[in-house]
């Protein structure tokens, strides 16, 4: 979204305010220009024999968001049986996506394989267990080769005693174990977590693993996951693709040569395509002055966006329907019945009650993380694909909230009204 004439317009010239009218508040719009200017920027920074491109779907989930990728030829990848379930769904072929669990049980990884999905195996134990059964599946490892990377604790899952991957170090065990069971290895993966900020960060990875494949002689991918940092302000440092591709490809390509075959390099980004195609629209409810700051309440809350308040992540948030007033600084604040900011001394157009605030970043990691706390509704979801809008989530209703919960007749039903 940007600022055209004094007025911000999403691509082709769409007006955010007309969305929010015809939609209504708090509205997640998203916009497929972008998601795929993304996509094109990651297939032409690797210059391969053979690239995938894996979409994380757990950044986004809405099924149009899969159908749009799927278009594209990006693979998926899914961290639940659901999510593998939505992918099948949205029309992925069983061989595109790849299951990557952590820590979930044996049978839902049998469920995963009998969907004939690829199955990438992140501990020993089930690696024992499902060799014991399935030693004619062939499976990807995911490696963990402990290099610290990542945003914040949270998300950074690569280091020595991370939960995520078999470590490095056991590798030998690995190797006994696939001897032992007769399993096929076609696949090394390694993701050692979100906003990676250095492309040699990846180069160490990818060494680790070239390494490790020469214990495996019928591989035929490496996937080296995501972690692409994208800008959340203006002048964030974000990944270099762009040096990442041309440093990985040549190494890469060297390796294939040696290892005696061309083998797919694959990638399974979430953020990095969906960020910053997301915004999230939301109508200021109260401005409040206290004794040392502005305040600015809008209709929605952690229950919505919960990234600020989670991660500390950094939103730029901008006032659609008074861009060109005079600047001032707000602390942005939600709705809901517990500290929600959103954002501290934010410079921000004179605030009104009534003005729609935007949310920028709100692609990934933000209606999927949205809940019903305090009871309320998730927002609606709109897609804009090519000039047009479409409603690809309808808002909740109360019956939404309802509609699982069972109302026994075992406690009087009488209300204070009735009395
Ligand atoms: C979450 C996740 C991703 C996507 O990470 P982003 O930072 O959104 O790109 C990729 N691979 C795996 C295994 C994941 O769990």
């Amino acid at each position: 979204m940007e600022l055209v004439n004094g007025a911000y317009e999403l691509s082709n010239g769409l007006d955010p305010m007309a969305l929010c009218e015809k939609y209504d508040c708090p509205l997640y719009v998203y916009d497929t220009a972008i998601m795929k200017r993304q996509f094109e920027r990651l297939t032409s920074a690797f210059k391969v024999k053979k690239l995938k491109i894996n979409y994380a779907c757990k950044a986004l989930t809405n099924i149009n968001v899969l159908r749009f990728f799927k278009q594209l030829d990006a693979g998926l990848d899914t961290v639940s049986i659901q999510e593998v379930q939505l992918g099948l769904r949205a029309g992925f072929a069983p061989g595109e996506i790849i299951f990557t669990p952590n820590c979930v049980s044996l049978e839902e990884i049998e469920m995963a394989q009998a969907l004939g999905v690829k199955i990438n195996i992140d501990n020993i134990s089930i690696l024992e267990q499902f060799g014991h059964v399935y030693s004619d599946v062939p499976i990807c490892v995911r490696i963990n080769p402990h290099i610290m990377a990542g945003g914040s604790s949270k998300i950074s899952v690569g280091h020595i005693d991370s939960k995520f991957g078999i470590s490095i170090h056991q590798l030998p065990h690995v190797v006994r174990v696939v001897e032992a069971t007769g399993l096929t290895v076609e696949g090394l993966h390694m993701h050692t977590g979100s906003d990676i900020l250095d492309a040699d960060v990846f180069l160490r990875g990818a060494e680790i693993l070239f390494n490790s494949a020469r214990h495996f002689k019928s591989l035929k991918y490496i996937d080296f996951g995501s972690g692409f940092k994208v800008p959340y302000k203006e002048n964030d440092i974000a990944t270099d693709i762009e040096e990442l591709g041309e440093k990985l490809s040549e190494r890469f390509n060297k390796f294939c040569e040696n290892y005696g075959s061309d083998l797919t390099l694959m990638f399974e980004p979430g953020k990095f395509l969906v960020s910053e195609a997301g915004y999230f629209l939301t109508k200021v409810n109260v401005v409040k002055q206290t004794t040392s700051m502005v305040i600015a309440g809008v209709d929605s809350g952690l229950n919505h966006l919960i990234r600020p308040m989670f991660y500390n992540a950094h939103h730029n948030i901008v006032n659609v329907s008074n861009p060109a007033a005079k600047p001032r600084i707000y602390t942005v604040v939600g709705y809901i019945c517990e500290t929600d900011t959103f954002g501290v001394n934010r410079k921000i157009s004179e605030i009104r009650e009534g003005d729609i605030l935007a949310f920028y970043n709100a692609g990934a990691y933000c209606f999927s993380m949205a809940s019903n706390y305090n009871s309320r509704y998730r927002p609606a979801e709109v897609l804009i694909h090519e000039g047009k809008d479409y409603l690809i989530r309808k808002r909740e209703t109360f019956e939404d909230l309802i509609r699982n919960q069972v109302e026994m007749d075992i406690f009087e039903k009488t209300s204070v009204i009735a009395k």
